[in-house]
């Protein structure tokens, strides 16, 4: 019976056993194949190798049999798996080193007789002990294929014949070796597709959850990064028959969002006008420009821009993507990016819609600015900012005086028009970082970033003031508005937005109270009155 000792195998040095493990599929062709979360079964192949070893050293009763895999990018080999009673040193061996160049122009090398002044056999420290010696590339059984960068080596402590049977049997093994290989690079190829397109499959599907554009964009970055590693992602929409590019992912790009560029003399131009992706090469023709005027861009190895379109209709929008390093996989994975357009072109128009829609319901429709809803939705946004950096900031409420004598004696189409043009001094005074709204019937309110109680007050006079001067005309009479406003601004003892909101109320009570047409910013005594 045939007993195979534990202790025959011997490994190379633990640093570097897992770059050895992974070496015979480092280098192939299909880049990417995410060995890291593959190793179990590279490991597995492996285990194979080395049981094959061992039982052929058993049955051919070899002192080593040992598998060389060769680092292409080196130029050396590494002792991959053995299978030996004595020290095997685990490399790296020049390619042609020692009794290994004999293999320089033949697949096989055989030699019953190894003398003493033969080439020396380079995993060995001494080969004294060598009677025999056999080394084969590694090829498949029907010569079809090229061989693997391999190879076995047999040595025997005997001397050894190489008869018809026992060629046959090494070139058999040889060929088992080679099918084993092939079985687990493609394994691997098809495991490492499945993964991608079950990640693309649920990048996708987050992209179906995604209502809004900024949702939108980044679910098809998301998708984007499991098909090919892209470092710049734009997607650009054709208006008026220029490029507006809506999303850049490149955040020193992000000055372009919403500029526009003339589709002349570029490449997006060309697949706006062809409808196809391009450059074909996945590589920038000499001279060439992604994007006409888009000077700022970094330089890239490869980039591919697609057309957005939806059945037969005309180019709307593209997807640019691109990588600093050259990557042929942008070319070869066209095909799935391709059905990321297609899903990305119907997100992108109800994404629109939806934009559309949330800014309407945001919008008070008589006047045009915030309505309550984004009054509160701001209140609170702000309101935690400035908790997390500690400034201030400051709320005004104000209210239109004796408002209803205003619908009694003008009716109620003049008093919409009274409180529209209320709303527009607001807009008048407020900066981009704050917000106007209308909270009420003829209520509004402002926030004031990073604004205390003295510039708060300012503001609220200012806007007081120009409401005053208001030359409002019914049946070309004049017709007086004024406004009361209260104040309350963010301190340490406002942690609670609504005793904020409840400070301003109380100061508008008390303008009221003080006459109307006048400002009161909220203070302690208030509280107590
Ligand atoms: P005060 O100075 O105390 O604020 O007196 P006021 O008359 O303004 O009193 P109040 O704020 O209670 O009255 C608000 C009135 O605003 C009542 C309502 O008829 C009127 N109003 C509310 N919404 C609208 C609107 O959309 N259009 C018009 N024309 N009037 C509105
Ligand atoms: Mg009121
Ligand atoms: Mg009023």
């Amino acid at each position: 019976m045939i007993s195979l000792s534990s202790k025959s195998t011997l490994h190379a040095s633990p640093a570097d056993q897992t770059a050895i493990d992974f070496l015979p599929f480092a280098f192939e062709h299909r880049q990417g194949l995410c060995l890291d979360q593959q190793y179990d079964h590279i490991q597995q192949f492996k285990r194979g190798i080395i049981n094959q070893l061992d039982i052929l050293r058993l049955v051919l009763e070899a002192a080593s049999v040992i598998l060389l895999w060769e680092n292409l990018l080196e130029e050396h080999f590494v002792c991959y798996a053995c299978s030996s009673e004595i020290e095997v040193l685990s490399g790296p061996f020049p390619k042609g080193a020692g009794i290994l160049g004999g293999l320089k122009n033949r697949d096989e090398l055989v030699l019953p007789l190894y003398k003493l002044n033969s080439p020396s056999i380079p995993y060995y420290r001494d080969s004294a002990r060598v009677r025999s010696f056999y080394a084969s590339k590694i090829k498949s059984f029907d010569y079809q294929s090229n061989p693997l960068p391999a190879l076995l080596c047999i040595d025997f402590a005997q001397e050894t014949q190489f008869n018809s049977s026992r060629r046959e049997l090494l070139a058999r093994c040889c060929a088992q070796i080679y099918a084993a290989y092939d079985q687990t690079s493609n394994y691997l190829y098809v495991n490492y597709e499945r993964q991608t397109l079950q990640q693309v499959f649920n990048s996708l599907q987050t992209l179906n959850g995604s209502l809004d554009s900024e949702s939108v964009f980044a679910a098809v970055e998301k998708a984007i990064s499991f098909i090919v590693k892209a470092d710049l992602v734009m997607i650009g929409s054709i208006v008026g028959g220029r490029l507006r590019l809506d999303y850049v992912s490149l955040e020193e790009l992000g000055d372009h969002v919403k500029q526009h560029f003339p589709l002349e003399d570029s490449v997006t131009g060309q697949v706006v006008k062809y409808k196809r992706p391009m450059p074909d090469s996945a590589r920038l023709p000499q001279g060439a420009q992604l994007i006409n005027g888009l000077y700022s861009l970094p330089e890239c190895g490869s980039q591919a821009v697609f057309p957005l379109f939806q059945d037969e209709g005309p180019v709307t929008g593209v997807l640019i993507i691109a990588t600093f390093e050259p990557n042929p996989l942008l070319r070869s994975r066209r095909e799935l990016l391709e059905m990321v357009c297609t899903q990305l072109v119907i997100k992108l128009d109800l994404a629109a819609a939806h934009d559309k829609i949330n800014r309407i319901s945001m919008q008070d429709s008589l006047t045009g600015v915030a309505n309550r809803r984004a009054f509160e939705r701001g209140l609170q946004a702000m309101h935690e900012r400035m908790l997390r950096s500690g400034t201030s900031y400051s709320l005004i409420l104000c209210d239109i005086d004796h408002f209803k004598q205003v619908n009694d004696s003008y009716g109620h189409p003049f008093g919409d028009q009274v409180i529209i043009q209320v709303a527009q001094q607001l807009n008048n005074v407020v900066r981009a970082v704050d917000l106007a709204a209308r909270v009420g019937g003829e209520e509004f309110a402002i926030l004031l970033e990073g604004t205390g109680r003295k510039g708060a007050y300012e503001v609220a006079e200012r806007l007081r003031e120009n409401v005053e001067k208001l030359r409002l005309l019914f049946e070309q009479k004049p017709v007086k508005v004024t406004i009361s406003i209260g104040i309350a601004t963010f301190s340490e003892d406002t942690q609670d937005r609504n005793r904020l909101f409840g400070r301003a109320d109380q100061a508008l009570y008390q303008a009221k109270n003080q006459g109307r047409n006048c400002s009161v910013a909220w203070t302690p005594e208030l509280e107590t009155s």
